[in-house]
């Protein structure tokens, strides 16, 4: 490829890069300083929530709830899985078919090195975790990976 087509792509994918950055930034309704977010959660809880890591695998003791309610946020409190759409998908992580429709916003991350789905809150930005093509087939086939620990629990009534 000529130097000059090389540099024109390089440029592009930065210029594309500086943008998704600018959007995931400035999308999400509720904006909170990182000081104010590290305030309001544990050190586990910021560390997953605010940049991006992974709780340790088997460690939410919501992977194993199967109880009927809703799972919210736990920056916001916003809906995001309902139970009748959880599996148990022996990763370790709260696993569901499907997310509550708006509610969660889908990006691409590199950070593996391949692409990969990043789900966030929607309201807050949370980080949340990934939605892989290995669900269950007869539903939506799709394994939205969660770290338990950007969520809380609300058994229904
Ligand atoms: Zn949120």
């Amino acid at each position: 490829m000529p130097y000059k087509t090389l540099l024109f792509f390089c440029s592009l994918f930065f210029l594309m890069a500086c943008k998704s950055e600018a959007q995931k930034k400035s999308t999400f309704k509720i904006q909170k300083s990182d000081a104010e977010w590290k305030m309001e959660l544990t050190d586990l809880e910021y560390y997953v929530m605010r940049k991006e890591g992974t709780e340790p695998a088997f460690s939410s003791p919501l992977d194993k709830n199967y109880s009927s309610g809703t799972y919210v946020c736990k920056g916001c409190e916003s809906p995001l899985f309902l139970s009748s759409h959880k599996f148990n998908s022996g990763s370790g992580w709260p696993s569901f078919d499907r997310e509550i429709k708006g509610n969660v916003a889908f990006s691409v991350d590199y950070k593996m090195g391949i692409a990969r789905t990043e789900e966030q809150c929607a309201s807050c930005g949370a980080h949340l975790g990934h939605v892989f093509n290995d669900g269950p087939k007869k539903t939506t086939g799709k394994r939205h990976c969660i770290n338990g620990i950007a969520l809380k629990f609300i058994p229904k009534k």
